[in-house]
C-alpha cells in the first residue's frame, strides 16, 4: 500500500495578522494562499508552506479576531512538528531567544532531538533535527531562503503530529490499515507511526494517557489532520475500505478548490481528512505569485467587496 503521510494540518488562530506575522516572519514559511474561510467567508483561511506548497509541507489557520483560547484535551492533535536540517538546532534555538518565541529546552525522543515551542495563541509546535521517520528525507536544496531565514535553515515541511488519545490502540488501526503507516517504536507512553515512502509528514506520534481533561476547542488548537491521496480514486478507497472494515463513515466529497477531501471522525475522536494532491496550490495563481492575492472560490466571487470590507487587513 502506498503510504503518503500528512497532507496539511489546520488549527484555529487568533487574530490573522499575528498568524501570518509569526509563520512567514519567525517560521520563515511561505504564505502560499490567502482564501477565505469556504464555512464562513467573514473569516481568512491561511495556508503556509514550502515554495510550491507540495503536500506535507502545509500548516493552516481559520484566524479569527476574537476566537476564545482552547485547552489541549484528550481526542485532538497535542502538537505539530516541523522538520528542520539536521544542524539547524542551534540557529533556532537562538532565533527564538532573539524574537521571543517560548519556547523549552530541546528534547530527544526516538533517537532525534526536538525544539519545543509555542505560537502567540499557545499552539504546541516542534522543530524536529533530521529526517522524518525513515523515510528518503528531505531535498533541502528545493528549499530557498524566505525572508530572514537563510535556505540552509529553512523549515522543510511537516515532520508530523502527536495526538493524545485515551488509548493508542484503535487510532493505531486506522494509521495501518487505511494510510500505511507501520509501528517503528515506542518510548513511555507514545508510539511512533511511519509512512515509509513519505519525504515529509511522515511521522504520527500517539500519545495514550488514559482518562485526562476533554479538550475545548479555540485559539492554539489543531481543528484537524489531513493524510494525502493521490487523486479520486485513491480517497474513494479509503473511504470504502474505512466503512468496510471499521463501519465509519466519511462526509461527502467537499472541493477545497485546492484539494477535494472528505472528513471523518477517527476511534480516538480526533477529526481526520483526507486531501487530494490534485490540484494544487497553483490552480488560481501563478507558484512565483502563490499567496499574494485573496483568492475566492467562485461562488464567493460575485459578493467579493463585501468579503473584503469585513476582512481585517493583512
Ligand atoms: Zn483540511
Amino acid at each position: 500500500m502506498m503510504s503518503a503521510g500528512l497532507h496539511h494540518v489546520t488549527a484555529i488562530a487568533g487574530p490573522a495578522a499575528r498568524n501570518l506575522d509569526f509563520y512567514s516572519r519567525v517560521l520563515g514559511l511561505r504564505l502560499v494562499k490567502k482564501t477565505v474561510n469556504f464555512d464562513d467567508p467573514s473569516a481568512y483561511h491561511l495556508y503556509f508552506g514550502d515554495e510550491t506548497g507540495r503536500p506535507g509541507s502545509i500548516v493552516t489557520f481559520f484566524p479569527w479576531e476574537h476566537a476564545a483560547e482552547g485547552r489541549v484535551g484528550v481526542g485532538e492533535t497535542e502538537e505539530i512538528l516541523l522538520q528542520i536540517p539536521a544542524a539547524s538546532l542551534g540557529y533556532w534555538t537562538h532565533r527564538f531567544i532573539e524574537k521571543g518565541v517560548e519556547h523549552s529546552a530541546i528534547d530527544k525522543r526516538f533517537g532525534q532531538s526536538v525544539l519545543p515551542f509555542k505560537d502567540p495563541d499557545g499552539m504546541r509546535l516542534g522543530l524536529v533535527a533530521g529526517e522524518t521517520g525513515d523515510g528518503p528525507g528531505s531535498d533541502a536544496e528545493a528549499n530557498a531562503s524566505r525572508g530572514e531565514v537563510p535556505a540552509d535553515h529553512a523549515i522543510i515541511g511537516l515532520f508530523g503530529v502527536s495526538l493524545l488519545l485515551e488509548e493508542a490502540g484503535p487510532t493505531a488501526e486506522i494509521l495501518t490499515d487505511i494510510f500505511g503507516f507501520r509501528k517503528i517504536g515506542e518510548e513511555g507512553m507514545r508510539q511512533r507511526f511511519s509512512a515509509p515512502e513519505a519525504a515529509l509528514g511522515g511521522v504520527v506520534d500517539l500519545h495514550a494517557v488514559g482518562g485526562f481533561l476533554k479538550p475545548r476547542p479555540g485559539r492554539g488548537s489543531v481543528h484537524h489532520i489531513a493524510f494525502r491521496a493521490s487523486d479520486d480514486a485513491a480517497q474513494a478507497e479509503m473511504a470504502e475500505k474505512l466503512t468496510a472494515r471499521f463501519n465509519l463513515e466519511v462526509t461527502e466529497q467537499r472541493d477545497r478548490k485546492y484539494f477535494r477531501s472528505v472528513y471523518f471522525r477517527e476511534p480516538g475522536h480526533v477529526l481526520f481528512e483526507i486531501a487530494t494532491d490534485e490540484p494544487g496550490f497553483a490552480v488560481d495563481e501563478a507558484p512565483e505569485a502563490l499567496g499574494s492575492g485573496l483568492m475566492l472560490p467562485d461562488r464567493y466571487e460575485p459578493i467579493r467587496a463585501r468579503i473584503e470590507e469585513t476582512l481585517p487587513p493583512l
